[in-house]
């Protein structure tokens, strides 16, 4: 064996290691192994060392002080696992190591790229005339359905942002709720519109946009709506809200970084009925799809839009016919990843995915009715893959919290929603099974119990 294959066997064996028992560890590190962390606040060598024992130590290392995100009971954040489809996808193109920006650069890649684009934008219920292009998260994609946005309005105002730039352009107003996610406010800052000057509706108690009290749109408006909050699963009105928004000719933009997956399941699909009718959409293949991270996908209804903003020229760059990921997005080179998308969707086939995302969603409400069983307090109506759960008062909730994630059954973090601390629960992996949820439902009430 070569140097190179002995090194990459010997990282494989290590993650195969990893990987196995990895569901009964404890979700959180031991004090023992964040300890051994100062063995990487070595100096920079001057002189390299062998390659082999640089893999040892990651592993020896970082391994144990890995947090369990990648099991079955972690549910803090919204961020599901890695299907072993993915992973293995993973490893093969990691050895191809192929530049997506252009199909010039990998006729492997870009005839994968155009089917997992495809095949997402059919997952997700969107009119196959769309233009779906991978990115690295949901903030990116985000990030370029405003700027589309932006510059549509705007060229429908007679004014061209991508030449002559903002200065001196007609105010854009963008709405969105209350409960819009700070990625978007971020997006909204980034594209020059200003976080101050956004019109923030108020929301119901679940956390939707109250339809009735949208303002009056008048000039270039941009509409951003939620599949999925953060925090309760619930989405905005998007039907009723689109029809107002299109009246007027405003953009309607849909955050959907995990939402916008209940679409693949028709028990869920209601909760995003009419997304179809949006101008943008933004999701995460990270999250729900349970690819590795890095993973996202921004999405345009009119793609000649979305090319007007992204198109970046040179000499070198052939214009070429077809798809090129780089003349639809921020990034020029970028690494392949429609391949886990595609490994992904491959492997679930539309009945696979439709049943993760219901999976996950029963998980969810069982883990809030064993709670709410137990005398805790469920914040909200259980609808998609997230719980908000209180134990009493915000002091004696947020002591819950800590000595859940000491415990380390499971993992769990927190929030405020309307006022009060609750532990919120996501439940976004593939691999989380009923028996995952009763022993985390266990661990939970069992804390809570030694705190009373
Ligand atoms: C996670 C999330 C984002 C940001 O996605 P990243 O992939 O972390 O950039 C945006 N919006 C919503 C609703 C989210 O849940």
């Amino acid at each position: 064996m070569s140097e190179r294959t002995t090194l990459l066997a010997s990282a494989a064996s290590a993650a195969v290691g990893y990987r196995q028992g990895y569901a009964e560890r404890q979700v959180a590190p031991s004090a023992e192994a964040l300890a051994d962390l100062a063995e990487f606040e070595e100096l920079w060598p001057t002189v390299g060392s062998s390659a082999v024992d640089t893999v040892e130590m990651l592993h020896r290392l970082g391994s144990p002080a890995t947090v369990v995100s990648n099991g079955p009971r972690y549910f803090g954040f919204v961020t599901g696992g890695t299907q072993p489809v993915a992973a293995a996808a993973a490893v093969l193109a990691n050895a191809w190591d192929q530049n997506a920006a252009l199909p010039v650069m990998s006729p492997a890649v870009a005839a994968i790229d155009a089917t997992a684009a495809r095949w997402v934008t059919d997952a997700l219920g969107l009119p196959p005339s769309v233009t779906a292009n991978f990115c690295g998260g949901a903030s990116e994609a985000n990030l370029i359905g405003l700027i589309t946005a932006r510059d549509e309005v705007l060229r429908r105002a007679g004014w061209d942002v991508p030449a002559e730039g903002l200065i001196g352009a007609p105010a854009v107003t963008v709405i969105a709720s209350e409960e819009t996610h700070a990625s978007v406010k971020k997006a909204v800052a980034l594209s020059g519109l200003g976080r101050d000057r956004m019109v923030l509706v108020p929301t119901d108690d679940q956390g939707r946009m109250l339809a009735t009290a949208l303002p009056e749109m008048l000039g270039p408006t941009i509409v951003v709506l939620q599949a999925g909050n953060v925090n309760t699963g619930h989405s905005d009105p998007i039907q009723a809200v689109i029809d107002v928004a299109h009246e007027v000719g405003a953009w309607v933009h849909i955050d959907g970084a995990f939402g916008l997956w209940a679409a693949a399941s028709p028990a869920h699909a209601g909760l995003v009925a009419g997304v179809e009718l949006a101008d943008s959409w933004a999701t995460d293949a990270h999250k729900w799809l349970n690819v590795s991270y890095d993973s996202a996908i921004a999405i345009v209804a009119d793609g000649d839009a979305l090319a007007r903003s992204m198109r970046a020229d040179g000499a070198y760059l052939p214009s070429t016919a077809g798809r090129a990921p780089m003349q639809l997005g921020l990034q020029m080179s970028q690494r392949a990843r429609a391949v886990e998308v595609w490994a992904v969707l491959r492997t679930l086939g539309r009945e696979g995915l439709a049943a993760l995302v219901a999976r996950c969603c029963d998980h969810a409400s069982r883990l809030a009715s064993l709670l709410d069983a137990a005398g805790a307090e469920v914040l909200h109506d259980v609808v998609l893959n997230q719980a908000l759960v209180a134990f009493g008062d915000d002091v004696m909730t947020q002591q819950v919290i800590d000595a859940v994630q000491a415990d380390g059954t499971c993992w769990a973090g927190g929030t405020v929603w309307q006022g009060r601390t609750a532990m919120r629960l996501s439940v976004s992996s593939y691999e989380t099974t009923t028996a995952d949820v009763d022993s985390s439902a266990n661990a939970i009430i069992r804390c809570w119990h030694e705190l009373r």
